[in-house]
């Protein structure tokens, strides 16, 4: 295979298809969004396409587009749920841009000042503690 072309083995496709759980906190037409199980800080959440792309590179243009509007969106909520004084946002690229799940996705963090990120394999978050967060936010998108 292709090393580059879209797996849809992956583990963000398998939540797609509601082959594993996530806690989900948004979902439309075309994006999704769901928390981190391991994440860099509190209230990490994660916007996919529903459309197969590896990343931003091969990802049509209005999915793009979609997952945009959905970040902002989401991104919006989680600042509300976590009294965040401000917000991380990334995506990475590749392996050597740091990807490791290769289905596109852009990362939300709530930030606060003076407190630094956790490292990435930071360990698995407890389950209660995410569908805790994840009512939070679903909360704030509702209000
Ligand atoms: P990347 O380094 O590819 O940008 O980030 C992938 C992210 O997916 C990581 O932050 C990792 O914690 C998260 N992740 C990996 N496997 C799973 C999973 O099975 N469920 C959820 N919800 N997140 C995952």
């Amino acid at each position: 295979m292709n090393e580059t072309a879209y797996d849809p083995q992956n583990i963000f496709a398998k939540i797609l298809r509601g082959e594993i759980p996530a806690h989900r906190v948004y979902e439309d037409a075309h994006t999704l969004a769901f928390m981190d199980v391991m994440p860099q800080g509190e209230g990490h959440t994660l916007v996919i396409p529903k459309a197969p792309a590896r990343g931003l590179l091969d990802a049509d243009p209005a999915s793009l587009a979609a997952v945009t509007a959905s970040v902002q969106r989401v991104a919006r909520a989680v600042k509300a749920a976590f009294s965040a004084d401000g917000l991380t946002i990334f995506q990475y690229n590749e392996p050597a841009g740091g990807q490791t799940v290769f289905h596109l996705h852009v990362h939300i963090l709530p930030r606060h000042e003076g407190v630094p990120l956790k490292r990435h394999e930071g360990g698995m978050a407890d389950d209660a503690v995410l569908a805790e967060q994840a009512g939070r936010i679903r909360a704030a998108l509702d209000g």
